[in-house]
């Protein structure tokens, strides 16, 4: 295969995407292993010499196993985009199944399914070794593999046929596919947000609403009102079924919405504590943060869309990467752009993350400074937040640079400063 320009932009967009992440690896674990010695003073009465010391460990093994992960994709993605495998396999499908939308459909599909195939033992190191060794693993091979295939079977179910109804509205539609097909994947997100916690959830996990005239019951309940926030049921989720980490959540819309907290959040903190971890919950919510985040994926939709169009029309596009390019408005004319497009789309997307990750912060302030509001005292979110930071290990010296592209909350010590301010 003779080496387009745009190949090569392609090829160093690759690269450069994975030097960056490589590096930044590799500058967070000198920051960490600077720190390692002893606790470093800001976080003395927060946690004890052992337990930072298991934190710094945990960050190291993540960040390594972090970077054989990137190192192997980065090697994957090049291979599948500059060998000619894709369009040789293309050809072959095509000659065998044809270019009938269902054909087509078949094809990303079966992609897709290979990707997570190749993907699994990774997977499987990082449940079963990595967060096995530091105590937080309770998934059982059963629960791991029944996961998979659940999955797998929504898959089929759900992304197929959608896969399947777009591809058929490039034929129905022309010229303006794109839109159409926005809307469409825009509609069933949407369809899919309000039946996840009735219908798929529970497939995955155990959700009990919190006991009738408990006293955190009481407490959460109180706060809701308190908040205007109407909710019909708090429910507790059996996270701790696959995990030691902790987290909450709200899911749904209007009367279908419902709190979620995990079972191991429950044990970890006091009950003031775990009121205040709803009030942040609620505070994403007061703040519109759910419908501002969702107008963002609803831009990024369209704009994916767009692109997908644009790049289908492009002959140098499909060249680049040993396809052949025919005009119309066919699946099978299209397909090719949209799977080149799904590759490559992270190479580019990887370097908006620090604006995205500034976005979100920005919401995690605002969460947090709803919730001082709601509780009257910042103190208690603050102990809530220490004893999280510390029950999952998190790493407390992130390096600035690396905390910018990857994390989309606020360090500790960022969040505690702005509690703490008036
Ligand atoms: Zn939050």
């Amino acid at each position: 295969m003779a080496w387009s320009p745009f190949a090569i932009v392609a090829l160093v967009l690759i690269l450069a995407r994975t030097i960056a992440e490589l590096w930044l690896s590799r500058v967070n674990q000198r920051h960490v292993r600077a720190h390692a010695d002893e606790v470093p003073p800001a976080f003395r009465e927060i946690i004890d010499e052992p337990t930072y010391r298991r934190s710094v460990d945990y960050t190291l093994a993540k960040s390594r196993f972090g970077e054989m992960v990137t190192a192997f994709d980065a090697a994957l993605l090049i291979g599948l985009l500059f060998s000619g495998v894709l369009p040789w396999a293309f050809g072959k499908f095509a000659a065998a199944f044809g270019t009938s939308v269902w054909a087509m459909a078949g094809f990303l599909f079966a992609i897709g399914f290979a990707f997570s195939i190749i993907s699994l033992p990774f997977a499987w190191y990082a449940q079963f070794k990595l967060e096995d060794r530091f105590g937080f693993n309770t998934t059982t091979m059963k629960t791991w593999a029944l996961d998979r295939v659940k999955a797998f079977l929504l898959a089929v179910l759900l992304g197929f046929p959608l896969l399947v109804l777009v591809l058929k509205l490039i034929e129905w539609t022309g010229p303006n596919w794109w839109i159409w097909a926005a809307v469409l994947v825009i509609a069933f997100q949407l369809l899919l947000m309000l039946i996840a916690p009735a219908v798929i959830m529970p497939l995955f996990n155990k959700f009990t609403p919190l006991l009738e005239g408990s006293t955190l019951r009481d407490r959460l309940f109180a706060l809701a009102r308190r908040t205007n926030f109407p909710t019909r049921s708090i429910e507790v989720m059996d996270g701790s079924k696959r995990s030691r980490h902790s987290n909450a959540f709200f899911t749904g819309f209007g009367r279908f919405r419902k709190i979620v907290l995990f079972d191991t959040l429950v044990s970890q903190l006091a009950e003031p504590e775990l009121e205040s971890v709803l009030a942040h919950e609620i505070g994403h919510y007061k703040k519109r943060h759910v419908l501002k985040s969702l107008a963002v994926s609803i831009a990024g939709v369209f704009v994916g869309f767009a692109a997908v169009a644009w790049l289908a029309r492009q002959q140098w596009f499909y060249r680049a990467f040993g396809f052949e390019y025919h005009a119309g408005f066919a699946a099978g004319n299209i397909v090719p752009a949209m799977l080149l497009f799904a590759l490559l789309a992270g190479t580019i997307g990887f370097w908006f993350s620090p604006l995205i990750h500034l976005w979100s912060r920005r919401f995690e302030y605002e969460a947090d400074a709803f919730a001082r509001e709601s509780m009257g005292d910042a103190q208690t979110l603050v102990q809530a937040l220490r004893k999280l930071t510390e029950k999952n290990l998190s790493n407390l010296t992130p390096h600035p640079l690396y905390s910018r592209f990857y994390y989309s909350h606020p360090t500790l010590l960022e969040r505690e400063r702005a509690l703490q301010s008036r």
